[in-house]
C-alpha cells in the first residue's frame, strides 16, 4: 500500500522574481513541486524550481494549462489583471484569495477595509479631479501625501504636498489618475508584522520588524524592533485581525506607523514580504516555508523568534562587494541570481545575527 502525501505535490507560483524563488526553494525543501509562470524568458525563480511557463498574464490558454499542472495557485506579487483569476480559479484553487488581492491592489479599497475592520489608519479621502484634491485638502490639511490607488509600491505614484497651492501640480505629477490624499503622519518608527493564516484559520504571526527605507526602497529590518511589549502585541493583534477579517489563507506583511497616539496601518501586502527576510535566519520556520505550509494546507509552523537579527537589502552594485559579507561570522548571504545590475534593483540581502532571543 502507498501511503498519500499530505497536501498537493505541487504549487504554481505567478511571478518569477526573488520571493518566488526563495517561495520555491521552500516549497521544494519540503519534498513539494513548483511551476513557476512568469513572462520573462529567464525568471530567477525558474532557477530553482521543477517547472517554467514563459507567457505573458493575459496568455489565457497558458494559464489554463498551468492551472491544470498544480495542486494550488500561488503569487509573489500583487497586481495580477482580474481577467489572468477569471481563468485560472476555473480550474484550480488560488490562494491567498480574490478579496485579498482586491484590496491590497486598490489604496482606497484597502483604507474603507481596514477602517470597516476597527483599525486606525491615516485620515484618508479619495478624490478623482483636481477639484476634489481641492476639497480633499481642505479637510485632511497639509502636509498630506498623494498616492495613485493602483499600481504603486516602494514609493512610486506619490507626492507629498506641504501646501494646498500645490495641489494642481501635485495632480499633474500623479498623471490625473484616481487617487487617495492622505495626512502625511508624523511617526516614531515604521514597522511590519508578517503573519500568516492557514485553511483551518489558525494564525501565527512572527515579532514586529522595524524598518528604515532609503529613497522609498526597504534597506533594513531589524528584530526586536524597538517597541514596548504591550506596542509589539497591539502590532501583532492587528496584524491577526487583518488576515482574520479577509479570511485569509497565506502569509500576509502588515506596515505600520508608530506614533505618539498609538499605532496607524499602511498598507497590507498579501504575500511574503521582504520585511519578513530575516525570519530566514531568525526562525524555525521562515515565512516563505509558512507560506507554503498554509497554501498546502499543512499546520503552520513555529512562528518563535530564536536570534535577533538585521536585514540588510544589497540594492543595485552592492551586490558587486559582497566579499567581506562572504566571510564575516554571523552573517547569512542571501543573493537573488539576477543577471543585471541596476541601479535601484534589489539584487540580494544579508541577514546579520546580532544575538539570541532572550
Ligand atoms: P507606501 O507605498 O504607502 O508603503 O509608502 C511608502 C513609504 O512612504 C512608507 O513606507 C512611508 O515611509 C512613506 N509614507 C507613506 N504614507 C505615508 C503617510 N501617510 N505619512 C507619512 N509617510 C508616509
Amino acid at each position: 500500500m502507498t501511503r498519500e502525501p499530505h497536501g498537493p505535490a505541487s504549487i504554481g507560483i505567478l511571478g518569477g522574481g526573488q520571493l518566488g524563488r526563495m517561495l520555491s526553494v521552500a516549497a521544494s525543501r519540503l519534498g513539494i513541486r513548483t511551476h513557476v509562470f512568469a513572462p520573462d524568458p529567464d525568471p530567477i525563480a525558474g532557477h530553482v524550481a521543477h517547472r517554467v511557463t514563459t507567457a505573458e498574464y493575459d496568455d489565457e490558454d497558458a494559464l489554463r494549462r498551468f492551472a491544470g499542472d498544480v495542486g494550488v495557485v500561488t503569487y509573489e506579487f500583487e497586481n495580477i489583471p482580474s481577467a489572468a483569476l477569471d481563468v485560472l480559479q476555473a480550474h484550480c484553487e488560488v490562494l491567498p484569495r480574490r478579496n485579498a488581492l482586491a484590496v491590497s491592489q486598490d489604496r482606497l479599497a484597502e483604507k474603507d477595509f481596514l477602517n470597516e475592520a476597527g483599525l486606525k489608519t491615516a485620515r484618508y479621502a479619495a478624490c478623482g479631479t483636481e477639484q476634489e484634491l481641492v476639497d480633499a485638502l481642505d479637510v485632511i490639511g497639509v502636509p498630506s501625501i498623494l498616492k495613485t490607488r493602483r499600481f504603486g509600491y516602494d514609493g512610486k505614484g506619490q507626492v507629498r504636498i506641504t501646501d494646498p497651492g500645490e495641489a494642481g501640480a501635485a495632480w499633474a505629477e500623479v498623471g490625473e489618475a484616481a487617487c487617495i490624499v492622505e495626512q502625511a503622519v508624523e511617526f516614531e518608527c515604521e514597522i511590519s508584522v508578517i503573519v500568516a493564516r492557514s485553511r483551518t484559520g489558525e494564525v501565527v504571526a512572527f515579532d514586529p520588524g522595524e524598518n528604515v527605507h532609503r529613497e522609498g526602497i526597504l534597506r533594513t529590518t531589524t528584530v526586536p524592533a524597538g517597541l514596548s511589549g504591550a506596542r509589539a502585541q497591539d502590532a501583532v493583534a492587528i496584524a491577526s485581525t487583518v488576515v482574520s477579517e479577509l479570511d485569509y489563507v497565506g502569509v500576509a506583511g502588515v506596515e505600520l506607523f508608530v506614533t505618539a497616539d498609538g499605532l496607524l496601518v499602511n498598507e497590507i501586502a498579501p504575500r511574503v514580504h521582504n520585511s519578513g527576510h530575516w525570519t530566514q535566519n531568525g526562525c524555525v520556520v521562515d515565512q516563505f516555508e509558512q507560506h507554503v505550509r498554509a497554501v498546502a494546507g499543512w499546520p503552520l509552523g513555529d512562528g518563535r523568534r530564536h536570534a535577533n537579527v538585521v536585514m540588510t537589502n544589497l540594492i543595485g552594485d552592492e551586490v558587486l562587494d559582497v566579499e567581506s559579507l562572504r566571510r564575516d561570522p554571523g552573517v547569512a548571504l542571501h543573493v537573488y541570481g539576477k543577471a543585471d545590475v541596476r541601479p535601484g534593483r534589489k539584487m540580494g540581502h544579508f541577514n546579520r545575527i546580532t544575538g539570541g532571543a532572550g
